[in-house]
């Protein structure tokens, strides 16, 4: 055998494997880039080589719209009742307490009032880590409540959304709301009211079917899936394969669905260049 398949060196040195704890990296699903957490938590969860957006929690937005300024929480102690008795796994009351002990909110959707820059706004932040972001009676009840706030006060209302559909766990009673909240939004709109609506990753099923495709403006995050159902069911209902990027947002600006894809860090900004224009109309939006 050549000298060159020998090792020649008898003690070959390596260095000892560094554990990292967990958490303090992510890897980035789309350019598989491992990224620092805490960058990554700088650069509002996007990932700085691709732009991919990673899902945000609600507080997270409200610190990206309403930075150190003041905000008040609308309605906070609504709580979803269990008209179905509903048990699957687990009990539905079951499963929202571990809904809240592992997100820290009492329902997927939380309402504010607060300024994104000089405007004082009403906010919907949804949370698809909350059973799945998913649509029951305290969603609606709370939106409906957000838009008689905007509306008595003539103020924008501005709704976050990510959801995964209706809640099934209160069955009929969760497809209500799609009706309750489109009945509410008309009224808004007649009153003149400014709706601007912000999909985000995953925002599908009774949600897309009803408030999130409601907005004067429609706006989305960059990559997000936006539909009604999943491409999975599409794909096996019609037998086909679906177009290349179907269901995301640069698809829907395309075929005019969306109205703009907006970067999160511009998020807050055109907010503010929306709502300006729509005040005095002088505003250009860039
Ligand atoms: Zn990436």
């Amino acid at each position: 055998m050549t000298a060159w398949f020998k090792r020649q060196k008898r003690k070959v040195t390596t260095t000892e494997k560094k554990s990292v704890p967990d958490g303090l990296w992510e890897k980035c699903p789309k350019c598989e880039e491992i990224l620092f957490k805490r960058e990554l938590i700088k650069e509002l969860m996007v990932c700085p080589h691709c732009l991919f957006h990673f899902r945000l929690d609600s507080g997270e937005y409200l610190r990206i719209l309403f930075g150190d300024g003041k905000y008040e929480e609308l309605n906070p102690h609504l709580r979803s009742a269990d008209p179905l008795s509903f048990k699957a796994k687990k009990s539905y009351p079951d499963q929202l307490k571990a809904a809240v002990v592992k997100t820290g909110s009492a329902d997927v959707i939380q309402t504010y009032v607060g300024a994104v820059g000089k405007r004082t706004v009403v906010l919907g932040v949804m949370d698809f880590s909350f059973i799945g972001g998913s649509m029951g009676s305290v969603v609606g009840e709370k939106i409906s409540r957000a838009v008689d706030y905007a509306m008595q006060r003539h103020l924008p209302l501005i709704m976050i959304c990510a959801s995964g559909g209706a809640r099934m766990q209160e069955g009929v009673y969760s497809l209500m709301q799609l009706a309750k909240i489109s009945a509410k939004l008309a009224r808004f709109s007649k009153s003149g009211g400014l709706y601007i609506s912000i999909l985000t990753d995953p925002t599908t099923g009774g949600v897309s079917a009803s408030f999130g495709m409601q907005g004067d403006v429609i706006l989305a995050e960059p990559g997000a899936l936006i539909g009604f159902a999943g491409p999975r069911v599409i794909k096996q209902t019609i037998g086909e394969d679906l177009p290349e990027g179907f269901q995301r947002s640069e698809f829907l600006v395309e075929k005019g669905f969306v109205d703009r894809i907006v970067h999160r860090n511009e998020m807050k900004e055109t907010l503010g260049k929306i709502i300006e224009f729509a005040h005095d109309g002088e505003v250009a939006v860039a």
